[in-house]
């Protein structure tokens, strides 16, 4: 059975008038699940449309109101969480358990939203001079756009927009079509919790809904996650057409493990790092980093033994540490990949090329799987070690001290996550102020920032300076705006052609 995958504005779902599709699949079977319609351009001129005009009366709304709403978005999406973990399972792929979490970092920024008039407070001087005040106030931009990617179906829409409605902006967002399904699911929820009609709409599709998007006068700002070729063509365009945009890239994070780190956790770390959601994640650990050739060899033994051990099935089966790749086109990617890496002489210990889908599940024999892969002995100019794969793929690489894995991954031009273990805590700090890396872990594999402290990388992990969600999410979506007053009798003193000065 299959379903079709609208567009949703002004409060319903609406039919895409292109006349275009494109097929949704279970990644675990391979079977088509459902068909997303292509919104036009003149799809997404209704939309901003609509959000434009239900942006006076959303951000006139005391911030209270709006929380008010945001609160029972949050109660509806507590009540909900496995619905919406079990529609990510089945058109991402990613194991149920592990979409329930994906979930539960999405739930916890509408936490953070909620708190909209404390994040709307600003600051005031009294007396400035005298009988004079000066305050600030910060403003929302007007209808601002999110584009989002296939591998976090609901954690990445919600670092956008809970924080951009919260601050009385409305909403127009672009999901992948790759997982189009949680897209509506949210709106509807929206909708239960009495958002009104057009602050939140949705338009499906991919190039010509983004660029309309992206050249639209009505938009005022774009926060973007994806890809760093698109992340940087989408800041370019935004920019050009005079939007404010957050464009956040890919990536290729390391895990440096020091001579004194304890190897089981180190095992452990790099095992969920590298293979959880099957790799796709910005914050997967893609490398890892020994000092000393004895720290290789105590774990590489148990890296290859837990890596041919993974328990990679159906992400319905409540035992599957790993589910399918993507797409087939992702499948072939990551596979094109591994061929690379042998060519380029690293050495190939586990191999997940062939693994065969009758093992993970009834009816998977078509769906799109890979065991996790496992190279040693990568060096820096190789591809697999240069270019992000977005797949369970772990390379593995030998420096001679701390100064080369800091050197090392200082000059790799993504600059996302990146994780040390260690027992020393001088060289964790140490750690810390050099390394080039937006988000850094200390004996912790995937330090995604919690919603109040933000999430975002360096070089060519991020375009625009603003990281998403937290204090820098609320920046992003208002404006600044700077008021002096006074009144009365000061003003009959005639006028003043001096600067004015406190004295
Ligand atoms: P992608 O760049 O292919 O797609 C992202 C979005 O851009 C989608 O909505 C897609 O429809 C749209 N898009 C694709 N091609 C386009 C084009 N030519 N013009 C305009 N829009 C286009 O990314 P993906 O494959 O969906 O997601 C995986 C990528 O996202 C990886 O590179 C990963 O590292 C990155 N990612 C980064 C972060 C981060 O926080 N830095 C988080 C999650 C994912």
């Amino acid at each position: 059975m299959t379903n079709t995958i609208m567009n949703w504005i002004s409060g319903a779902p609406v039919e895409a008038t292109s006349g275009q599709q494109l097929p949704v699949y279970n990644p675990a079977t391979g079977a088509v699940t459902g068909q997303v319609q292509l919104a036009s351009h003149a799809d997404v001129d209704v939309a901003v449309a609509s959000a434009k005009a239900a942006f006076p009366a959303w951000s006139n709304l005391p911030p209270l109101r709006r929380s008010r709403v945001l609160n029972r978005f949050l109660a509806l999406l507590n009540e909900h969480r496995d619905e919406l973990a079990r529609l990510i399972t089945a058109e991402h792929g990613k194991v149920f358990t592990d979409a329930q979490g994906e979930v539960t970092r999405g739930i916890e920024i509408v936490e953070f939203a909620c708190g909209a008039p404390q994040l709307l407070k600003t600051d005031f001087t009294d007396q400035v001079s005298t009988n004079i005040d000066n305050w600030t106030l910060r403003q929302p931009l007007g209808v601002v756009a999110g584009i989002t990617p296939f591998n976090f179906p609901v954690m990445v829409p919600m670092w956008m927009f809970p924080v951009a409605l919260a601050t009385g902006n409305t909403f127009v967002l672009k999901p992948s079509p790759i997982d189009p399904s949680p897209s509506l699911f949210i709106a509807d929820l929206l909708k239960q919790a009495g958002l009104p009609d057009g602050v939140f709409n949705v338009v499906q599709g991919d190039k010509e809904a983004v660029n309309a998007l992206l050249e639209h006068p009505d938009v005022e700002a774009v926060s973007f996650v994806g890809s760093t070729p698109i992340a940087n063509h989408i800041y370019e365009t935004g920019a050009r057409h005079g939007k404010r945009v957050q464009a956040l890239g890919g990536a290729k994070n390391h895990l440096v493990v020091m001579p004194d780190a304890d190897i089981d956790q180190v095992v452990d770390a790099l095992i969920g790092a590298a293979y959880g959601s099957a790799g796709e994640r910005c914050m997967a650990i893609s490398v890892a980093v020994f000092v000393g050739d004895e720290t290789a060899e105590k774990v590489m033994p148990k890296l290859i033994e837990r890596t041919r051990a993974l328990k990679v099935l159906n992400g319905t089966n409540l035992e599957a540490e790993m589910g399918p790749i993507v797409t087939r086109a992702a499948l072939d990617r990551i596979s094109g990949y591994i061929e690379q890496g042998v060519k380029e002489g690293a050495t190939l210990l586990v191999d997940g090329r062939g693994f065969d889908g009758e093992t993970a599940g009834e009816g998977c024999g078509d769906g799109f799987w890979l065991g996790g892969t496992l190279f040693d002995n990568a060096t820096p100019d190789m591809r697999i070690y240069k270019e992000e794969i977005f797949g369970p793929v772990l390379a593995c690489l030998r420096v001679k001290d701390f100064a080369e894995a800091v050197q090392l991954i200082n000059d790799h031009e993504f600059g996302n996550g990146v994780s040390l273990y260690t027992r020393d805590g001088h060289i964790a700090r140490e750690f810390g102020r050099r390394i080039q890396v937006g988000m850094v872990g200390i004996n912790v594999p995937i330090p995604v920032p919690m919603a109040w402290h933000g999430f975002g990388g360096w070089k060519k992990s991020l375009f625009g300076d603003m990281h998403a969600y937290g204090e820098e999410g609320v920046r992003f979506y208002t404006r600044q705006k700077s008021i002096m007053q006074r009144w009365p009798q000061a003003i009959a003193k005639g006028a003043e052609f001096a600067m004015p000065t406190s004295n």
